[in-house]
C-alpha cells in the first residue's frame, strides 16, 4: 500500500489560543511572534520568541492552521 506523503513547511506558522496560567484569561498567540507577548489582563509572560519559533509558557487550548 502506497504512503500518501504530505509535506509540511518547515517554518509552518500558525496561531495559538492560551490560557493564561495565572489569571485564566485566553487570548490568542502567533506561534513565529518577534517579539514577548504578555497577558493582556495581568501581565504575566505567555509566549517569547526564540529566533525562529515561540516558546509558549501558558497552557494551549486550540490551534488555528
Ligand atoms: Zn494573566
Amino acid at each position: 500500500m502506497k504512503k500518501e506523503r504530505i509535506t509540511l513547511p518547515r517554518q509552518k506558522s500558525l496561531y495559538l489560543q492560551v490560557q493564561c496560567q495565572e489569571c485564566g484569561n485566553k487570548q490568542i498567540v502567533y506561534s513565529h511572534t518577534t517579539s514577548e507577548v504578555k497577558c493582556k489582563i495581568c501581565g504575566t509572560l505567555i509566549a517569547k520568541n526564540t529566533g525562529g519559533k515561540a516558546i509558549i509558557y501558558s497552557s494551549i487550548v486550540r490551534r488555528f492552521d
